[in-house]
């Protein structure tokens, strides 16, 4: 609640909208206990008076009335209509949609058709046939202007309620035994509420709009009783001679109706929770670049090159460090791999190399990525979009996200194809076809026609790794390609781009938080921790003689099948907030060598060759030859 105040006031519009309504919201309540003169009583002798003349602040109106007082009178009358039409449209209609949504079917198709028909006429006219049948006066104005706005909430609602209906957490209700009632009122509802309250936010201004042109005709307030409407309808007449009279209601009704619109699209996009971190703006195509100093010079050769690179998301005032400079390389060929525990900065190192870290919130403050001679970071979005895919092809972890659920795997294959080479829809899908037997999809040719629901996890992935093959890339970043399949899959997976890799001369980097699959297909690993490397080097000479504590606790928690029995370690405690991390060593809180120099100052990557280790008391020493 706090945040979304907060996020509310940041958006200065929305805060002055809100500022007027609470105005004059608080003045329409305290009008009985002003001073004013009685709205309704007729003074002949004064008609027509200008603003500001002695005992009418606001002048009088064509049978002398005090302006002011029943401006005020009016206001409140009409505030009270337009929230009362709201509520009463937003009760009803998200009730019906609810049902409608929730039990489908038969229910649903009757509900909906009605409502359909509802929706069938033109707005203003269902109103005025609605009033014509209940006879004119206010309280059948809010009704009818209620009735013609319950089909908009009904529609809303309905859309929403057929999407949650089927998630998972409704059905585990069901499982746990809840009624129909139990399961629509602490399932469901809490999940709507936000819904209704941003369309009731976003049409009470029109309603109060509805009432006020239905009294307008006549048809709302009758006379003596002001609203806003019967107050612009009474002074129509002296348009010309007074118009005075005109402008004051209506002066209301523009300050009322915008300071809701304003705050309504405020609320809506303070309730988006999409929008909150975001700081209410849409992703950039490319990571925001900020840069203190020039892009380094690479220190090593590779195909792709990244120095000291640092990612940062900056949210509100807090500085989230997700990378704190990485150096990584990988030639033409080679795997590396990159492993760390969850949260350790993997996937925002490797989304930073193309620049799609969402932003905001993400900002590369430093270093460098190069892709041969190209420098990927800040360049521009056209040089990053044409390597995107083509030169440089991502692989992720879950399959069914990255796949377009409603298009066809053969048509998304020929899709990533023809956005890098114009070739004909024959000859991309000639090699789609090639592609799917590459990654050993079996029925090949069928499995082209299939949506992405219709196959299984592991077929799923094999599809993103054709796709990521598709244009025949250097580069391959599989981040946790693996981790949502069973084991077996996976030992086909990992073969499968092994051979891959060794076939077509690939250069993979590979991120996982598993040192099992690491021994299986890297040539050389880089540990992540909090942001950095701590260790690096060769597989075999990693997995021997571990240097970082942190490496040889993570080594020690891979089981061995066959290996005896052995108590395997969980690394107690957890990693550090990014967005405060500890000086020194980020690792000194869980290690239990530290020491005092480990909690201090910086910690360097200090090393020989393609051995180094970010320890002022390695495990064991870095070359072999050393021991
Ligand atoms: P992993 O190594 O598991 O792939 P990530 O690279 O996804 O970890 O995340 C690294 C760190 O960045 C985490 O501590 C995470 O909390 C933080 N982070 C990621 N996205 C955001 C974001 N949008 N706002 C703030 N912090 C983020
Ligand atoms: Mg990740």
């Amino acid at each position: 609640m706090r945040l979304f105040l907060s996020l509310l006031a940041r958006n200065r519009l929305a805060l002055a909208g809100g500022i007027v309504l609470s105005f004059v919201v608080l003045l329409a309540l305290v009008t009985p206990l002003l001073p004013l003169a009685d709205p309704d009583v007729t003074n002949t002798a004064d008609r027509f008076k200008p603003p500001f003349s002695e005992g009418a602040l606001l002048g009088t109106d064509h049978l002398g009335r005090d302006l002011l007082s029943r401006l005020l009178w009016g206001t409140r009358l009409s505030l009270a209509v337009g929230f009362a039409a709201a509520i009463i449209a937003a009760t009803v209609g998200a009730a019906i949609g609810i049902i409608a949504g929730y039990y489908g079917g038969r229910t649903d198709n009757v509900i909906m058709r009605g409502v359909d028909m509802l929706m069938a006429f033109p707005y203003i006219l269902l109103a005025l046939a609605i009033v014509a049948a209940l006879g004119p006066g206010l309280m059948n104005a809010l009704i009818a202007v209620a009735a013609v706005n319950v089909p908009f909430f009904a529609r809303n609602i309905r859309g929403i309620t057929v999407g949650i209906a089927h998630k998972e957490f409704v059905d585990a209700a069901r499982l746990a035994g809840l009624s129909d009632t139990r399961i629509i009122l602490t399932e469901i509802l809490p999940n709507v509420v936000p819904v209704i309250v941003i369309a009731m936010s976003t049409t009470v201004g029109w309603m109060i709009l509805e009432t006020a042109g239905l009294s307008f005709l006549g048809l709302g307030s009758q006379p003596p009783q002001a609203d806003l409407g019967s107050m612009l309808g009474e002074a129509r007449a002296a348009l010309i001679t007074n118009p005075h009279t005109s402008i004051v209601p209506g002066v209301m009704i523009l300050i009322i109706v915008m300071s809701i619109n304003l705050l309504g699209d405020g609320i809506r996009d303070a309730l988006d929770p999409r929008l909150r971190s975001g700081a209410l703006s849409r992703p950039m195509a490319a990571t925001l670049v900020k840069r203190a100093t020039p892009a380094p010079e690479p220190r090593e050769e590779g195909v792709l090159t990244l120095t000291d690179l640092e990612t940062q998301f900056h949210v509100g005032k807090r500085i989230y460090r997700a990378v704190g400079g990485v150096s990584l390389h990988v030639a033409p060929g080679e795997c590396l791999g990159v492993i760390g525990e969850s949260g350790s900065g993997k996937s925002v190192t490797a989304l930073s190399i193309m620049g799609l870290v969402a932003s905001p919130p993400g900002v590369v403050t430093g270093g460098s990525a190069r892709f041969g001679e190209t420098e990927l970071i800040g360049a521009r979005y056209e040089t990053l979009r044409s390597l995107r895919g083509d030169r440089v092809a991502y692989i992720f972890q879950d399959p069914l996200a990255t796949l377009h659920p409603l298009y066809k795997i053969g048509d998304q294959l020929i899709e990533a194809i023809r956005v890098h080479h114009s070739v004909s829809r024959s000859e991309a899908r000639a090699r789609a076809l090639k592609l799917l037997e590459d990654v050993r999809i079996p029925n090949a040719e069928s499995r082209l026609e299939n949506y992405p629901h219709e196959m299984s996890g592991g077929m799923r992935q094999r599809v993103g790794i054709a796709m990521a093959l598709a244009n025949d890339p250097d580069v391959i970043i599989a981040d946790e390609p693996t981790t949502a399949l069973d084991v077996t899959v996976q030992a086909q997976i990992l073969s499968l781009l092994n051979e891959l890799r060794q076939s077509r001369g690939l250069a993979v980097i590979f991120i996982t938080h598993d040192f099992g699959v690491v021994a299986q297909l890297c040539d050389r690993v880089a540990v992540m921790y909090a942001g950095r490397i701590v260790e690096t080097g060769p597989t075999g000479a990693v997995l021997e003689r571990p240097a970082h504590p942190y490496t040889k606790r993570l080594i020690a928690c891979v089981p061995e099948l066959g290996g005896g029995r052995r108590e395997l370690h969980a690394i107690p405690g957890l990693p550090p907030a990014v967005d405060a991390l500890p000086p020194g060593c980020a690792f000194a809180p869980r290690c239990d060598k530290a020491a005092e120099a480990c909690r201090q100052g910086n910690i360097d990557l200090a090393g020989t060759g393609d051995r180094a280790v970010r320890c002022l008391d390695p495990e064991a020493p870095l070359t072999e030859a050393a021991e």
